[in-house]
């Protein structure tokens, strides 16, 4: 469920310890790439990245999660600019998908633009 590598945003249930809490407990979300788990946790847990180089994994008790959503990897995006004649066509590819602001493109999802750029 957990698969490691795959980015993920898990809500966590915890025990509130704030003195004027209106609930006993509290939602906190943590997002960030499943690790493998340290041998050194000795309970079942996930260990998620953090982003932050002082503290860079988290590791979350399972009982405390109530859910989690696998988030889409974040889509690598390019863009180029195609000089033909006396216009210019802007050229992207994203996730590999190329895509051209020209006519042809429109018609046929392929023109010459887009296949200066496609590998
Ligand atoms: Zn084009």
């Amino acid at each position: 469920m957990y698969s490691i590598g795959s980015s993920v945003e898990i809500r966590t249930r915890q025990r509130s310890y704030f003195i004027d809490r209106t609930s006993d407990y509290e939602y906190v979300t943590f997002s960030g790439k499943v690790l493998p788990l340290p041998s050194y946790c000795n309970y079942p847990a996930v260990a998620l990245s953090t982003g932050d180089p002082s503290f860079p994994m988290r590791i979350i008790p399972l009982h405390t999660i109530e859910g989690y959503v696998e988030k889409e990897e974040e889509g690598e995006t390019r863009a180029y600019t195609v000089q033909s004649k006396d216009k210019t066509y802007l050229v992207t590819k994203v996730n590999g998908k190329m895509y051209c602001n020209c006519v042809g493109f429109q018609y046929h999802r392929r023109c010459r633009h887009s296949d200066i750029y496609k590998d």
